[in-house]
């Protein structure tokens, strides 16, 4: 995710997308081995002598189930993804590096073969899941988005 400087509109925004190589995000050292290119959609611009950038990163990972130690691919997807770089050193600015931290904050710390809801766990398929998630003191809210989150990450 490089992207000139001088190849940013003055006040307007550089789309890039495309995908790339997952190797400098450290994966694996989280137990997710990358089994896709790391896949970025981002609009970038400049603001007061520093960079953003906003848009949308998604890697397909491999994990262990914690529950049935079986392995399972699952999509991440990180939208919307969002970052500032107040200093800038050079006119090449190598995004990646930047988004790793978001990328590992968004794996799960306790990851489920049925977390994406296209399979049952072999381990738990006694139990009902779902039940418990849908108390009615919880605010809707933050159900609505984990819903839009796991109905992009398909
Ligand atoms: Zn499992």
């Amino acid at each position: 995710m490089k992207v000139h400087l001088h190849q940013i509109p003055e006040g307007d925004t550089l789309h890039i997308e495309g995908e790339e190589n997952p190797s400098a995000l450290g994966l694996e050292e989280a137990g997710a081995t990358p089994v896709s290119q790391l896949r970025y959609s981002l609009d970038v611009g400049c603001s007061g002598g520093g960079l953003f950038a906003t848009g949308e990163l998604s890697i397909t990972v491999r994990m262990t189930c914690v529950v049935c130690l079986e392995e399972f691919d699952q999509e991440i997807v990180i939208s919307p993804f969002a970052l500032q770089l107040d200093e800038l050193q050079g006119e090449l600015i190598d995004l990646t590096p930047l988004a790793r931290e978001d990328i590992h904050l968004s794996l799960p710390a306790h990851p489920r073969c049925d977390s994406g809801g296209e399979r049952s766990c072999p381990a738990s398929r006694n139990t009902a899941p779902g039940t418990a998630w849908h108390s009615s003191s919880t605010p809707a809210t933050a159900w609505d988005a984990l819903d839009t989150f796991k109905s992009k990450s398909k």
